[in-house]
């Protein structure tokens, strides 16, 4: 065995180990690529690196499939590097620590990059067998994927002649993905002045919600908590005369906000009116959100007497205007694949600045104008308030095709192999197939991946069995393609 974990198949699991001692978190892809290179010169293989250090590595094809159509395989380099809070490791400079557990391949307190090195572990492997029948190879990976997809909006596909493509990026086993969803984000921006108010200062946090991907788990109903402070805070602004100081909520803009907290200077004589009113409010979240998010609660903590630099209440009464009235979560289901959301929209970030508040909203759509009609509101609502609102990091839905033979072809093999019923659906977030199926014309793509549970945590852990299974569908994908 080559690889030190003993595992099966002995040349994926090679690469991977091989990939893992490199680091290659988002934005430092060049030693990652660089060693995809010398595998090519090694293996005498036709290799080309961008400026950005995308990869592209071309292996003709085997006796009798030289008139077969290329197959092109693509993954991306980069990986999400998040770690437990007692984990050592430096993302810059170390290698990841494997161990398997059970049917599982791990690292050590943090991300694997099973998302996505199992993509270029197989291509390497497939390009090294040479007892394999295949027709011309196309590997594409990409850099930066996780990041806003830079590698892909940067790539020369010059040398590539395929139109029929296997992306190798997504993670449940027996699923072959048609179509995602397109998106970008809205960022508002609305000046504020400050003056001095003196008074009772009180923490108000609006915690304990479950959170998730603002794409692939938006249609599950959860509470953002961004949207459900805003409702705190009409309702005191209904009934008391208070002032903001703070206030911030969600740290990225495609994660479903967990935690929000504002900050307000109240008279004395309301304290007590503010715990009640935010009581009231936090008894109904409590009923309505008995399912989805069981343990929300609205705490309140008085800081005491104190003197700060709050923003006038016209500003505050906008802010909480522009949380209340903003879209959130599904706004319509695909009528064409049931149960796929087709547009949605999260407010992922809310913060107070010194001289501003900003927010941040994260759309998406699998229907390109549908996108924009959505972002189009976004923006007329921020300007409505006088606020600076703009969209930025679009990047385009890959749209359902109704003919494509590489999905019937590799959801029929799967069924053969594995005497398992294939699911072909979709998925309401990105891929790079978007952007591929604008630069490749008459694009023919699958997305598709072994079991990798958990991706972009600590416990991510990519299931060793489904590997095995994936590795001998590519192999006799490729050797049926002729
Ligand atoms: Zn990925």
């Amino acid at each position: 065995m080559r690889n030190s974990l003993n595992l099966n198949p002995d040349s994926v699991f090679y690469y991977f180990e091989q990939l893992a001692k490199i680091p290659h978190g988002s934005g430092n892809t060049k030693a990652v690529s660089d060693y995809c290179v010398n595998f090519a010169k090694e293996h005498n293989l036709e290799c080309h690196q961008d400026a950005v250090n995308n990869v592209i590595i071309i292996k003709e094809a085997t006796k009798g499939y030289e008139n077969s159509d290329p197959i092109i395989i693509q993954g991306h380099l980069d990986m999400v590097c998040e770690k437990e809070e007692n984990c050592n490791i430096d993302f810059m400079k170390d290698g990841l620590d494997l161990y398997v557990d059970g049917d599982f391949l791990k690292a050590r307190g943090t991300t694997l990059g099973g998302d996505d090195g199992i993509a270029v572990a197989f291509g390497l492997a497939l390009l090294e067998d040479e007892e394999l029948e295949h027709p011309r190879l196309e590997m594409i990976f990409t850099i930066d994927e996780e990041t806003g997809m830079d590698g892909v909006q940067a790539i020369d596909l010059s040398p590539i002649k395929g139109h029929k493509m296997l992306n190798i990026d997504s993670d449940e086993e027996g699923v072959f993905l048609t179509s995602c969803a397109g998106g970008c984000e809205v960022n508002i921006s609305l000046p504020v002045d400050r003056v001095k108010t003196k008074g009772t200062a009180l923490k108000i946090t609006v915690n304990g919600l479950q959170g998730g991907h603002s794409g692939a788990e938006i249609h599950k109903e959860r509470g953002n908590a961004n949207k459900l402070l805003a409702r705190v805070m009409k309702r005191l602004l209904d009934d008391v005369d208070y002032a903001l100081y703070e206030l911030e909520g969600g740290l990225k803009h495609n994660a479903i906000t967990r935690m929000a907290t504002c900050s307000v200077i109240v008279d004395d004589k309301d304290v007590d009116l503010v715990k009640k009113l935010v009581a009231e409010v936090e008894s109904d979240l409590k009923k309505e959100y008995s399912t989805t998010d069981k343990d929300v609660f609205v705490s309140v903590e008085n800081l005491g007497g104190k003197e700060l630099d709050v923003i006038d209440r016209t500003s505050l009464t906008k802010i909480v205007f522009l949380l209340r009235e903003m879209p959130y979560g599904v706004q319509a289901m695909s009528a064409d694949i049931e149960g796929l959301v087709e547009t949605s929209l999260n407010l992922g970030i809310s913060k107070l600045e010194k001289d501003a508040y900003e927010c941040e909203i994260s759309v998406r759509s699998s229907v390109a104008s549908r996108k924009a009609e959505t972002v189009e509101r976004v923006i007329f609502l921020g300007e409505f308030i006088g606020a600076k609102a703009e969209a930025t990091g679009s990047y385009p839905a890959w749209e359902y095709k109704k003919d494509s033979t590489v999905r019937t072809d590799i959801a029929n093999l799967y069924k053969e192999l594995f005497n398992e019923e294939p699911v072909v659906t979709a998925i309401h977030a990105g891929l790079e197939c978007g952007y591929f199926d604008q630069m490749i014309p008459g694009l023919d793509a699958v997305s598709f991946g072994p079991k990798n549970l958990d991706i972009h945590t600590p416990q991510e852990r990519l299931s060793i069995s489904s590997t095995e299974k994936y590795y001998k569908l590519l192999k006799e994908f490729l050797k049926r393609a002729k």
